[in-house]
């Protein structure tokens, strides 16, 4: 089967236009917040491309289970477990210039990000869990029709929040015309051309360096990379011909939880460091693209990886906060 040459992607999830202390920086303090890091990587690279999921209503203040609902059985998955945003609050249509900033930013491409990022139970984040086909679709085509409405100008792709992409969320994305989906997110599978994403988060069982197929006919990209992830990880994946899908977070701290990909400014100098290095090791071997645009040139096509065994259960993230472990070494930025 023909295989595409190498290339790196990058996408950014939980921008919304949330600014400091209301309820945190996602966005909304645009140039001079976590959006201005981002255009400064984009400055330094200029061949790079962002994919930024984004989610039409943001409802969530917090991912850990503070409510003492949460000690108190069948009425704990019934329930919100911590505070959240009043609906509409954080809603795009409310939004214009968050909007008008979002469709100006060079080489970037927007995804949907689920719809209010909560859901009741331990598991707040991941806002597909149970929820049956109907559902699902009511729930995409709210998210869709806000985009449309707030004008935001979007590729049809979902990254779903907790990562999880249960089959009814994948038949809701199909009815509705989503062509592209990102859900595996594994850091450890040993590369290769034929690996499949084992571990992690999401779906397990499709390619961890390949867009492929799901049952659905949706196009499945994996993550393979982020902020702890070392660069020979990096140059493995793309040796193998494969797609570098490196992810960040817009937020590095929010109540309860610290992202290890979060954008700050060690992570940018990280990525501007090991972006320098593909840029002098493959010079124009490699694309420097977007998942969208990739989807767009496969439309009809099965991807490019052929699946062997039906895709697995997927895995959604833990709601607790993972300890912190050490980032990567600082590296030394080359002067701006
Ligand atoms: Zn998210």
């Amino acid at each position: 089967m023909p295989r595409p040459r190498p290339a790196v992607v990058m996408t950014v999830d939980d921008v919304f236009p949330g600014k400091r202390n209301a309820p945190f920086e996602a966005g909304g303090e645009r140039e001079n917040g976590a959006l201005g890091r981002l255009l400064w990587l984009l400055t330094r690279h200029p061949a790079l491309r962002l994919t930024l999921f984004v989610t039409p209503d943001w409802r969530e203040v917090s991912p850990v289970p503070s409510s003492p609902l949460r000690h108190l059985p069948w009425l704990r998955d019934r329930c919100y477990l911590a505070p959240i945003l009043r609906k509409g609050s954080m809603d795009l249509r409310r939004h214009p210039d968050f909007v008008a900033f979002l469709n100006a930013l060079p080489r970037t491409e927007i995804g949907l990000h689920g719809l209010h990022h909560i859901h009741p139970g331990r598991r707040i984040a991941v806002e597909f869990q149970q929820q049956d086909v109907a559902t699902c679709t009511a729930m995409m085509r709210e998210a869709i029709g806000i985009f449309d409405a707030a004008g935001l100008r979007f590729s049809r792709g979902l990254q779903p929040p907790g990562w999880n992409l249960p089959p009814a969320l994948r038949a809701a994305c199909a009815a509705l015309g989503v062509e592209w989906v990102t859900s595996g997110r594994d850091l450890r599978t040993p590369v290769h051309g034929d690996a499949m994403t084992a571990e992690g988060f999401g779906l397990q069982g499709s390619s961890l360096v390949f867009p492929q197929r799901t049952p659905e006919g949706l196009l499945h990209f994996p993550t393979n990379f982020q902020a702890t992830s070392p660069a020979e990880r990096a140059f493995e994946i793309l040796d193998a011909g494969g797609i570098l899908s490196v992810k960040a977070h817009i937020t590095k701290r929010v109540p309860g939880h610290t992202h290890f990909d979060g954008v700050d400014r060690l992570y940018m100098n990280y990525l501007d460091r090991l972006f320098h290095d593909i840029e002098d090791r493959y010079g124009d071997d490699v694309a420097w693209t977007t998942m969208g645009e990739i989807a767009a040139g496969l439309r009809g096509s099965e991807g490019f990886a052929t699946p062997r065994e039906p895709v697995a259960p997927a895995v959604a993230a833990p709601s607790v906060e993972i300890p912190a472990t050490a980032l990567p070494e600082p590296r030394r930025a080359a002067a701006a």
